[in-house]
């Protein structure tokens, strides 16, 4: 019966416009029902592809304006890193710079080094060189060179890579050059020391203020007996406790009185030197007593066989006497 609702026919009337045939169509309820579901699956069909095409379309634009977000992040961020490695390139470049005004420099402090060093052993003799920096090729390296100019050519990361490297090796260099140096510094430091010391050490001034010699080392007729002798000393006249100095550093070795050389003192001042002062009135320093050079050590006097006022000065050269001439200034 359903079967049969079907397979009954339909006739479609198709009226057109006046003058013109009018047409039928003639088809069952299936395949009416046929096409009307073509129909719809088609429209169907369109409808979900349009969709899927507009969400499509929506995706992909909003993937595309992420990114694009994302790109502009990333630019910025490279233009920060570029801006970066330019300033450290720059850095390294100024390091590099000061590497090489530092060698310079370096080369300046061997020069004087060696120049002190020169001066320091040519003290002794008077002599020695005047500091002539200017003069100097470290100097000449350092003069200012006006104008600048050419072309400019990009550098690529391997010379920078080159630079950066060679100016660690020339730090590292500096390094150790610096305390080589600092070693010399102070041996030399060390050597002018003791030489200085030496030099404190060196009967150089005169004993006493007065500078009247009445009585030079050598033979004469003694004042007592006035037969001739050796006088192992110098005698200088001045007046009743006059002060009396140590002419060098050293250290009182002997303090005391008898009745030939009255209140005495003798120095010891290393290199087998010693110092004899006699016939003081007093003395100011004990047995032991470090004593500067310049420093008061006691009083002239007349005590002892002394015929009045007077220094006996006596120069000790590995225990035999000396003429003090030589170590007494001439002014
Ligand atoms: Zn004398």
């Amino acid at each position: 019966m359903r079967f049969k609702w079907f397979q009954n026919k339909l006739t479609l009337v198709i009226i057109p416009e006046a003058n013109e045939r009018v047409m039928r169509v003639k088809m069952s309820r299936a395949a009416l029902c046929a096409v009307t579901l073509s129909l719809l699956f088609v429209l169907g069909a369109a409808v979900f592809m349009h969709a899927a095409h507009f969400h499509n379309f929506v995706s992909s634009r909003s993937t595309q304006s992420r990114l694009e977000d994302q790109t502009s992040r990333l630019e910025q961020d490279l233009t920060s890193k570029n801006k970066t490695i330019e300033q450290l390139q720059n850095e390294i470049y100024q390091l590099s710079r000061q590497a090489s005004e530092v060698r310079s420099k370096m080369e300046e402090m061997k020069q004087l080094e060696q120049e002190l060093k020169e001066l320091s052993s040519a003290a002794g003799t008077g002599g020695g060189s005047a500091l002539d920096l200017a003069a100097s090729p470290a100097a000449g390296a350092l003069a200012v060179q006006g104008g600048m100019g050419g072309p400019a050519h990009p550098v690529t990361s391997q010379q920078v890579k080159a630079l950066a490297k060679e100016t660690r090796a020339s730090f590292s260099t500096l390094q150790q050059e610096i305390g080589e140096l600092k070693g010399k510094w102070m041996q030399s430091r060390q050597t002018m020391l003791e030489k200085q010391e030496r030099a404190e050490r060196k009967p150089g001034l005169w004993p006493t203020r007065s500078r009247t010699v009445t009585s030079p080392f050598g033979y004469r007729k003694d004042p007592f007996t006035n037969k001739l002798s050796f006088h192992r000393g110098i005698d200088i006249a001045g007046k009743m406790n006059d002060p009396v100095i140590a002419s060098a550093k050293g250290t009182a070795v002997t303090v005391g009185y008898d009745k030939f050389h009255g209140h005495h003192v003798v120095l010891e001042h290393g290199n087998g030197l010693r110092t004899w002062y006699m016939h003081l009135n007093e003395a100011l320093v004990h047995i032991g007593d470090p004593v500067e050079r310049g420093q008061q050590i006691g009083k002239l006097g007349s005590t002892g066989r002394s015929t009045g006022p007077h220094l006996h000065y006596e120069i000790l050269h590995d225990g035999k006497s000396t003429n003090p001439k030589p170590y007494l200034p001439e002014s």
